[in-house]
């Protein structure tokens, strides 16, 4: 996930865009998190003053069970951050942004990605906002099928009802 920033660096172009697919490569932290590893980055990197700031927005996708029905599907999430871009890390760095190190011009976005798809991750989502769930009696999934267990409740005023009618 390196980014070559040496060629903006030595411009005097004060933004430049970056829009790209990324690779994780940490192959425990994809199986961990169920991650698909391409990550569709959209970055802006930008000088101000002495600095070299970053806005980003990534989609990442993962597969996630949903909280309703219990079946698997593909989840996107869309995440945001900001960063600075430093040639030495900060150890009592506290501000929101994230630090990146550059290296020989390079930024390795790898940590910082993984960084931000773990806060962003939610812990429960739904394959769809309408989901229908599962039938609490009978567990069918209730967006595919149909079950019969609603229909059987009679409401007890109407059993009276009933035996009028049979008379
Ligand atoms: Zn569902
Ligand atoms: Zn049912």
């Amino acid at each position: 996930m390196l980014i070559n920033l040496k060629k903006f660096l030595l411009s005097d172009d004060l933004v430049m865009n970056v829009d790209d697919r990324l690779t994780i490569m940490d192959e425990e932290f994809l199986e961990k998190n169920k991650l698909k590893k391409e990550i569709e980055f959209s970055g802006r990197f930008f000088k101000v003053e002495k600095s070299l700031l970053l806005n980003a927005k990534i989609n990442y996708f993962y597969s996630e069970t949903c909280a309703r029905c219990l079946e698997e599907f593909e989840n996107k999430i869309t995440a945001n951050f900001n960063a600075i871009i430093v040639d030495k890390l900060n150890d009592d760095y506290e501000a929101e942004d994230i630090e990146i190190l550059i290296k020989d011009s390079c930024i390795d976005l790898e940590e910082p990605i993984k960084q931000v798809v773990y806060l962003s991750m939610p812990m429960k989502a739904l394959c769809k906002t309408d989901c229908k769930g599962i039938c609490p009696k009978c567990g069918i999934n209730l967006n595919t099928d149909k079950c019969e267990c609603n229909d059987f409740v009679i409401d007890p005023r109407l059993e009276k009802l009933k035996t009028l009618l049979s008379d």
